[in-house]
C-alpha cells in the first residue's frame, strides 16, 4: 500500500543565538524565499521591542520586511488563520503563552519560523525559547563573533550596571563574547564589574 502523506503539514523551526548573530537577516530570508514563492506571510514582533521601526521586522543589518506588532502572543493566532507561514521575531520578549500559540499554528498546518534570543545577558536560558527548541522540529543557532577574541560567540554582554532581564539596546549596551570573554554579572555585588574583568583576563592569559 502506498503510504498516505499529509499535504499540509505544518511544522515549526526555531533560530536561535545571542546578540548580533544574525537571527532576524536569517528570519527575513526565510520568509522573503516563502514571499517569492507567492505564499502568504504573517509576520509579528513583540510591542516591546521598537529599536528601529515600528512595523518592520529590521535586522542589524538594515534588512526589513513588514511586520505586526503585537503584545499578547494570542494576537498572533487571530492575524494569521490565512497564512501559509509564520514568522515571529524577538520571541524571547513574548510570555510562555507563545509555546501553545505556536504549537496550534504548526497543528493547523502552518510553517511557523521563530527567532528569538535562547540567552540572556547572564547566560541564563530566555523563556520561552527553551521550550520552544523542544518541540520545534528544526532548530538552528547560529553564532556571532566574539568582540574581544573573534572566536564565534555564543553568550550577549551587557556593558551596563542594570539588572533587570529586559533592557533594550543594540550595540551601544551588548556585545556578542565567546564562552572564554562572557562575563555575567554577579547578582548581588555588580559594582565591581571592573576587577573581575581583569582577574579574569589574567587567568585566561596563560592558554
Ligand atoms: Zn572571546
Amino acid at each position: 500500500m502506498v503510504p498516505m502523506y499529509q499535504r499540509n503539514l505544518g511544522w515549526i523551526e526555531v533560530i536561535c543565538g545571542c546578540m548580533f548573530s544574525g537571527k532576524s537577516e536569517e528570519l527575513i530570508r526565510r520568509l522573503r524565499r516563502a514571499l517569492i514563492a507567492r505564499q502568504k506571510v504573517a509576520i509579528f514582533k513583540p510591542k516591546i521591542d521598537t529599536r528601529y521601526s515600528e512595523d518592520h521586522i529590521v535586522s542589524h543589518s538594515e534588512l526589513r520586511i513588514p511586520s505586526m506588532v503585537v503584545e499578547d502572543p494570542r494576537e498572533i493566532l487571530h492575524n494569521s488563520l490565512e497564512s501559509h507561514v509564520v514568522g515571529i521575531d524577538e520571541a524571547q520578549f513574548f510570555d510562555e503563552g507563545l509555546v501553545e500559540v505556536c504549537r496550534k499554528l504548526a497543528n493547523m498546518g502552518k510553517r511557523v519560523i521563530v527567532a528569538g534570543l535562547d540567552m540572556d545577558f547572564r547566560g541564563v536560558p530566555f523563556e520561552p525559547i527553551p521550550e520552544l527548541l523542544a518541540i520545534a522540529e528544526y532548530i538552528t543557532k547560529i553564532q556571532a563573533i566574539c568582540v574581544r577574541c573573534g572566536n564565534p560567540a555564543s553568550f550577549t554582554h551587557r556593558n551596563t550596571p542594570e539588572v533587570g532581564r529586559v533592557v533594550v539596546g543594540a550595540d551601544d549596551i551588548y556585545e556578542a563574547r565567546c564562552r572564554n570573554c562572557f562575563e555575567p554579572p554577579e547578582p548581588e555585588s555588580a559594582d565591581s564589574p571592573k576587577s573581575k574583568k581583569e582577574q579574569k583576563q589574567n587567568s585566561n592569559s596563560d592558554s
